[in-house]
């Protein structure tokens, strides 16, 4: 068996389509269009690369982008100043600190700080516990582009055995929430979970986020299984000679696509389908302000 591949590239693609198509429908209703205010504290060329790339998409599909650039010594007083102003900004929907955060600020604090209406990381306690309920939450952009593909792949989910490896607040735990609540048996593995091959030869849906390169083996697949990769690691490897880079995910994808029915690739799988929801998020924020029908992203 050769794994489909499920292409978040292609995936991504369209729902920015649908995105400008509401942004444009939007202005011409109610003549003004969702806006998302970016705040980078410091200069980790990391998340500079990010919050250049969720501007740029940001504009392209004709939302206000904004971004509020903070030195990396700003003081935690300072950064909750800003967040007020952007949260009782009329013209902004959606707001995003990038993370990660210098160590003499409260992360969890500026995170709780943000007006829950306009969390579109989904990361505030309010929005973790309206989608832990299965109410209307802000969801976390990742886990998100997960459950659209799988659910576009699969149709319904209901009765799977979904395995989620990997607890982490901003992927592993949402993600489950997520599953639970399309009605999967979910199991959340994690560093300390006993035989991990295991509990992954019983998933219908394995979900990999776990940091660690090419963790998953093929070996750990059931047969038919749907693999949803969202590990993203750079490493480098040796070709003639030269040491050259490469991006891998958590799965062994080589061994992995020869005994998945179903595997979304790195790159070009979940990567992509995080900023498109992150629009997608914004779009439905709006909509909610302005007490708009919410557009269904499906
Ligand atoms: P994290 O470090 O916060 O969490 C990793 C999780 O893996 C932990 O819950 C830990 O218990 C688990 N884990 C660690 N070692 C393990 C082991 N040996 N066996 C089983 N579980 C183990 O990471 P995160 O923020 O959730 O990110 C996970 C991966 O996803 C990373 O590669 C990250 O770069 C990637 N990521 C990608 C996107 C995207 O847009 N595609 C977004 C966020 C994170």
């Amino acid at each position: 068996m050769v794994a489909s591949i499920i292409s978040g590239k292609e995936f991504a693609s369209r729902l920015r389509k649908k995105v400008t198509t509401q942004v444009s429908k939007l202005k011409s209703s109610l003549g003004s269009v969702p806006g998302l205010d970016v705040i980078l504290v410091g200069n980790n060329p990391a998340s500079e690369i990010y919050v250049k790339n969720k501007a740029k998409q940001t504009i392209e599909v004709g939302m206000q982008s904004t971004k509020h650039m903070l030195s990396k010594n700003v003081s935690e007083d300072e950064l909750l100043k800003q967040i007020n102003t952007v949260n009782i900004d009329d013209s902004v929907h959606g707001i995003l600190v990038q993370l990660p955060l210098p160590d003499h600020i409260n992360t969890q604090k500026i995170i709780n700080s943000i007006e829950p209406t306009k969390d579109v990381d989904g990361f505030h306690i309010s929005n973790v516990g309206l989608l832990a309920t299965g109410q209307k939450a802000m969801i976390p952009c990742t886990p998100l582009g997960c459950l659209f593909m799988l659910k576009d792949y699969h149709q319904d989910l209901s009765g799977l055995n979904a395995v989620v490896v990997g607890r982490s607040n901003i992927v592993g735990k949402p993600m489950a929430q997520l599953l639970l609540n399309e009605n999967c048996t979910v199991t959340v593995a994690h560093s300390k979970t006993q035989d991990l091959p295991k509990v992954c030869r019983q998933a219908d849906i394995i979900v990999a986020a776990v940091g660690i390169p090419e963790f998953i083996r093929g070996d750990w697949i059931k047969p038919g299984a749907t693999v949803i990769d969202v590990g993203i690691n750079r490493i480098s490897y040796q070709d003639s000679g030269t040491t050259k880079p490469k991006l891998v995910g958590d799965v062994n994808y080589d061994e992995a696509i020869a005994v998945a029915g179903a595997i979304t690739p790195v790159p070009g799988g979940v990567g992509p389908m995080t900023i498109a929801c992150l629009l997608a998020n914004t779009t439905t924020a709006f909509c909610r302000i302005n007490n708009v029908e919410e557009p269904s992203w499906n």
